[in-house]
C-alpha cells in the first residue's frame, strides 16, 4: 500500500458549494477503490493526504493533477506503508479559511499551517494532518 501527500493551489477561491461538491465527488470515488485520506484547505492551499493500493492512488493523482480548478501539485511525501493512518475517511475534510466553526482544541494546530515550512520539512505537514485527524 502507499500514502502519499501533496501540496497544490487553487486557481480560484473554493467557494462552501465547491468544497462541499468536491468532497462528494472524492468520497463516492473513493470509496469505491480503497482510497482513504484527508483534505486541509486554507486561503488557496490545498494540503492532501491519500493512501490505498498502489494502482489505484496512482489512478487518482493523474486524475488531480490534470484538475484544471488547481494548479502547482508539489508531492511532498511519497512512500509504501504497511496500514492506514486515515482508515476511518474516505476523505476527511476541514476548510481552515472558516476558523470559526472549527472546536477550540484546533486553532493551535491550525497556526502550524505554513507551505513554506512544509516544503522545508514535508514531514512537518505530516503531522499537522495528524494533529487535525486526532482532533477530530
Ligand atoms: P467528474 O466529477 O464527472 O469530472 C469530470 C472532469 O471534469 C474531470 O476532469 C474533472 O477534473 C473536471 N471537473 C469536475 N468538476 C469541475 C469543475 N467544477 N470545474 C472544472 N472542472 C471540473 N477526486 C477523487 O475522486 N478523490 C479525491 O480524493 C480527490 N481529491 C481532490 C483534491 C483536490 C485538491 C482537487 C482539486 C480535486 C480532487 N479530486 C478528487 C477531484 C479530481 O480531480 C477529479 O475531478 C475527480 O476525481 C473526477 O471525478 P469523476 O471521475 O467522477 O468525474
Amino acid at each position: 500500500m502507499i500514502s502519499v501527500l501533496y501540496m497544490s493551489t487553487a486557481k480560484l477561491p473554493f467557494s462552501e458549494e465547491q468544497l462541499i461538491e468536491l468532497l462528494k465527488v472524492s468520497k463516492a470515488n473513493n470509496e469505491r477503490v480503497g482510497i482513504t485520506g484527508m483534505l486541509l484547505y486554507k486561503d488557496l492551499n490545498f494540503l492532501q493526504a491519500l493512501e490505498g493500493p498502489d494502482a489505484e492512488v496512482d489512478a487518482l493523482l493523474a486524475k488531480i493533477k490534470a484538475d484544471p480548478r488547481h494548479c502547482g501539485v508539489v508531492m511532498l511525501i511519497r512512500e509504501q506503508v504497511q496500514g492506514r493512518s486515515f482508515g476511518e475517511w474516505s476523505m476527511g475534510f476541514l476548510n481552515l479559511n472558516r476558523p470559526e466553526v472549527l472546536p477550540d482544541g484546533f486553532s493551535e494546530i491550525m497556526n502550524e499551517f505554513d507551505p513554506q515550512d512544509f516544503f522545508r520539512d514535508p514531514t512537518l505537514a505530516q503531522k499537522v494532518l495528524a494533529g487535525f485527524r486526532d482532533a477530530l
